[in-house]
């Protein structure tokens, strides 16, 4: 998109908001990567439009849009954030900071945990969700031009973004992002699997046209005499996602269950239950098979009907039937909520981003385990009272805010919290009462046969930590 188009495209549904600032940070970036290419021998701004496109295809507000375009510019260029700053002012500043030192974060690691733990951090890091969903734009287009990198980088980056970025997008409900980002993984990470998978799936997608066509035509004809609008869609599934389930499954694509899916997206959700109706009068519905998430909806916002029917040749067809509105819900998740209100104060608009924001994170929190550890974290996480510090070798602990390198020495190992001596952080010799932030590297300095001193009980933050030091004062009749 050239500038004029951006602007147009971000006018058409957000016709009330000031676009100048927007011009200025299309020109401002163009200008600031000007000597700069991709390793694709493109022009660097290119990249930078690309992610801006992206944002403005999610309706994201005029910052994010702003900070799109200037995301690389503190990383790539001479500007400083101070200059930055004065130019486009504290919000959109902000945002690019959080990108830049999102970009610092490089993970390696192939163990689950870790990876729960790293999305964790990136959130908290990020802080504002609009810095992950540039982050998430960002990674779309690197991972689009993904080939003139060289092997060993392409299989990293391929492989953080099927670990970390695809699930933070289907965290915030980004469906078809993350569908995106899981093939375009999938390609570069087997890309053998993927050629082999992508044509048997476009040979069975010939064959279904048949009988979507047949089942288009026998709704229409029962449809022909009312007013209800509708359209009526086939449902891809991504590749990785057929993908995982043979690998789950242990089976070749042919054996591989997979009802035809069409979605019927109508205007209103008494037109949902009256296209329920007509579905299941016309085809007979599979027992059982019927979720109402209208009236209860998924915590991450998703709403819809589902049901399955005995389709016009008697196989399955699976059926979702929703508003437009849900389904921009269903396509792209956190971004379809933000909403521009018009001659309101900025600071309801800063509410409701909030209330999405605070939604999100119920819903990332869901995931934990008990709901006991749910309200811990409700605790911690919400108010980012955790910082989460690497060890050297690149594993992440998550602490409390406040803790100190002795924290993270007896979180590594009791051994190592007993015997510390000392530690440097980010390579420089710190005091054992630094506080960690998010982000730093703890190396524990240790020496064989030292021992916990007393005034270390005062420096501790976590329990485990101070239980640990307390018992040995204790045998050493130290302490009472
Ligand atoms: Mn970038």
């Amino acid at each position: 998109m050239n500038k004029a188009e951006l602007l147009a495209h971000f006018t058409a549904y957000a016709p009330h908001v000031d676009t100048a600032l927007l011009a200025k940070a299309f020109d401002y970036s163009t200008a600031a990567h000007a000597a700069q290419e991709r390793a694709s021998g493109e022009h660097y701004f290119v990249h930078c439009n690309a992610v801006a496109q992206s944002l403005a295809e999610w309706k994201m507000d005029l910052p994010t849009i702003c900070a799109g375009l200037l995301h690389d510019v503190l990383e790539d260029t001479s500007i400083s954030e101070q200059a930055l700053r004065s130019e486009f002012g504290e919000e959109i500043t902000k945002m690019v900071v959080g990108v830049t030192k999102l970009d610092h974060l490089q993970f390696n690691s192939r163990d689950d945990a870790q990876a729960e733990n790293w999305r964790r951090m990136l959130l908290a890091t990020a802080q504002d969700i609009r810095v992950i969903v540039i982050k998430l734009a960002d990674r779309l287009h690197n991972m689009r031009t993904l080939s003139y990198l060289r092997e060993d980088k392409r299989k990293r980056i391929a492989y953080e973004t099927v670990s970390l970025y695809a699930p933070l997008a289907h965290r915030l409900g980004m469906f078809k992002l993350k569908s995106q980002l899981d093939d375009l993984a999938f390609m570069f990470l087997e890309p053998e699997a993927y050629e082999d998978l992508s044509r048997k799936v476009s040979a069975q997608l010939a064959a279904r046209e048949v009988t979507l066509a047949r089942f288009k035509q026998d709704i229409e004809k029962v449809l022909a005499n009312t007013a209800i609008p509708r359209r009526i869609l086939a449902r891809t599934k991504s590749l990785y996602s057929i993908y995982m389930k043979m690998q789950r499954q242990d089976k070749p694509f042919e054996e591989i269950q997979d009802a035809l899916g069409v979605r019927i997206i109508t205007d209103t959700i008494a037109n949902c239950y009256a296209l329920l109706g007509i579905v299941h009068t016309q085809f007979k519905p599979v027992a059982g098979s019927f979720t109402d998430y209208i009236s209860i909806p998924k915590m991450n916002l998703y709403r819809s009907l589902h049901t399955t029917v005995m389709g016009p040749d008697g196989e399955l067809v699976e059926i979702q039937i929703r508003t437009e509105e849900m389904h921009r819900t269903a396509e792209y998740g956190i971004a379809a909520h933000w909403r521009y209100k018009i001659g309101e104060h900025q600071r309801d608009i800063h509410l409701e981003e909030k209330l999405n924001w605070l939604r999100q994170w119920m819903e990332w929190l869901q995931d934990l385990k008990s709901p006991r550890e749910f309200l811990d974290s409700l605790k911690t996480d919400l108010d980012f009272r955790q910082v989460f510090v690497f060890t050297p070798a690149g594993e992440v602990k998550a602490l409390p805010a406040g803790a100190t390198p002795l924290d993270f020495a007896f979180c590594v190992h009791t051994e190592i919290g007993m015997a510390c001596v000392g530690a440097q952080v980010n390579n420089k010799m710190v005091k054992l009462d630094y506080q960690l932030k998010s982000g730093d590297i703890c190396r524990i300095l240790t020496k064989k046969g030292s021992k916990p001193k007393k005034d270390w009980l005062s420096l501790v933050q976590t329990a485990r930590a101070r239980s640990k030091i307390r018992h040995y004062l204790r045998e050493q009749g130290i302490v009472a």
